[in-house]
């Protein structure tokens, strides 16, 4: 496909895709969206990491291992600003 098209013409080969039967230009993207991104980003906190723990999985960023479950901070994500906000989730 060519990238010079524009979108007057990504809009009529849309619509003749979606006569044909097939996935409109916009769909195809929505499909292509809901694929890559099932839901929305949630807020990081950087201060603190999240561990295996079934409960108390939040852990501030100055403490390198959780005791519990042997996670390493250096390989866990980063914990949801959300939980964070909970309170109720912190291992310390
Ligand atoms: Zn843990």
């Amino acid at each position: 496909m060519s990238e010079s098209w524009t979108s007057d013409e990504l809009h009529t080969a849309s619509e003749a895709m979606k006569r044909a039967g097939h996935m409109g230009y916009e769909e195809f993207c929505a499909e292509l969206d809901r694929q890559i991104k099932p839901e929305p980003t949630p807020t990081l906190n950087t201060e603190h990491w999240d561990c295996e723990c079934e409960e108390k999985y939040i852990h501030c960023k100055s403490v390198d291992r959780c005791d519990e479950c042997d996670a390493l901070r250096g390989e866990s994500p980063d914990s949801r600003q959300s939980e964070v906000d909970e309170g109720i989730h912190f291992a310390y």
